[in-house]
């Protein structure tokens, strides 16, 4: 029986995961949820998983999904401290880091320092502090399976072989609702052209960026750290389709790639069911129904956001947790209407050039660059506010 603690249940990955482990209650258990503002969502998961531990980080919240389930046994907490409880509770031995942003980093490392296997959505939190996390996931001994589609496709992909025998690495990216315009286009677009993403349904943030090209860039630097390769070896590649979900080439030319429907069930199912597959009623794949896979050229010119990672990646440091809380800031202003879609990369290269550069960064070095960067880009965000 794997006791699994979900950080962030109430969003896209969260309310998918809780999906795959009701088809499962005799092999998967919830022991902890947390959500940040959907109360009432929380509660209704607390009532039918019956975890031990449910926590709401807006403290505003607290009496009310404490009330909610006064009449049970589970013990209710609020706060930022009380993710790290959840990430670190003592029924666990699997976290599930479906946070959104670098707030996950503090709980993945509570959960690592724990010894709790983890399967990690949360990409913000390698993007922020890659080398720190994984660094201490040896140290304890834990396995990071990765959840984003294309790194659970080359995670698949390199089951069995050896990582020196990678050439290379491509990671597929759709292109979101934009691909193939031009920047005078971009220039106008609208939030809610933004949100239509063609092929996945997720989170607001990642729709943004999936949309901009920095979920590329973002996945980029998580390929870095989960599979120890350099900047050189990580190549993207656009695929419309979204069914070769990312692909791995080899010293000896061949490569593999991993497929299927686009849908997030299938590499949280993976990551639940690692090192085994347990068999899924997951709709097919019809070749006939996609008898077209195509592949083009990712146009980092048009979208700087892939080409801003690429740099951060390339400069080390401290550089990508700069690139990384700026993005949540000028997302979070674009969502509010705030700033226009090209704007963000702007906002972006702005901090990587003003923010202080650190290269050999500690926890708390990267906690101030995150602070100091989302002080500064706000200064910039509200500059640009008409
Ligand atoms: P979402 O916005 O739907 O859900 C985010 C969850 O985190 C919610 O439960 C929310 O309550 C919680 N949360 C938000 N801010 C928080 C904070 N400051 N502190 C604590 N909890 C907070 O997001 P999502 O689409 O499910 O994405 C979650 C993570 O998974 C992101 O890092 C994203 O990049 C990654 N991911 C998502 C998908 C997808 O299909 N949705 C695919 C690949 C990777
Ligand atoms: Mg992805």
């Amino acid at each position: 029986m794997k006791n699994i603690s979900i950080l962030g249940s109430t969003g896209s990955i969260g309310t998918q995961a809780l999906s795959v482990i009701e088809a499962h209650p005799d092999l998967y258990r919830v022991c902890a949820i947390t959500g940040q503002s959907n109360a009432n969502l929380l509660v209704s998961q607390a009532l039918k998983f019956k975890p031990e531990l449910v926590v709401i980080c807006d403290l505003d919240l607290y009496n009310e999904v404490k009330a909610a389930l006064a009449h049970t046994e589970i013990k209710v907490l609020a706060g930022v401290d009380a993710l790290c409880e959840a990430a670190s509770l003592p029924q666990a031995n699997f976290v599930l880091t479906a946070i959104v942003g670098s707030a996950g980093l503090k709980p993945t490392i509570a959960a690592i320092k724990a010894g709790k296997d983890i399967g990690l959505a949360n990409k913000e939190t390698l993007v922020v502090a890659g080398d720190l996390v994984m660094r201490l996931a040896k140290e304890f001994g834990v396995k990071v399976i990765p959840v984003d589609s294309e790194h659970s496709a080359i995670f698949q992909c390199l089951v069995g072989e050896e990582l020196n025998s990678v050439e290379k690495i491509y990671l597929t990216a759709s292109g979101g609702p934009f691909r193939g315009k031009d920047r005078n286009f971009l220039q106008t677009v609208t939030k809610n052209e933004a949100l239509k993403h063609p092929n996945w349904v997720m989170g607001a943030k990642i729709t943004i960026d999936s949309a901009s090209l920095m979920n590329k860039g973002l996945e980029v630097i998580e390929a870095k750290w989960l599979f120890d390769l350099e900047a050189d070896q990580i190549d993207v590649i656009v695929h419309p389709q979204s069914i070769v979900h990312s692909l791995v080439q080899f010293n000896d030319g061949s490569m593999k790639a991993q497929m299927g429907l686009p849908d997030m069930k299938l590499p949280i199912h993976y990551a639940f069911a690692y090192p085994g597959r347990i068999s899924s009623n997951f709709k097919r794949f019809n070749f006939m129904d996609c008898p077209e896979l195509t592949f083009s050229q990712a146009d980092a010119k048009t979208f700087r956001n892939l080409d801003l990672a690429y740099q951060a990646l390339r400069k080390g440091g401290n550089m990508a947790c700069i690139v990384n809380a700026a993005n949540e800031v000028v997302v979070s202003a674009f969502l509010k209407d705030q700033i226009g879609f090209l704007e963000m990369s702007d906002v972006i290269e702005s901090c990587m050039n003003k923010v202080e550069f650190i290269a050999e960064p500690s926890l708390n070095n990267y906690l101030e660059t995150d602070a100091h960067t989302r002080i500064f880009a706000h200064q910039l965000v509200t500059k640009q506010v008409k």
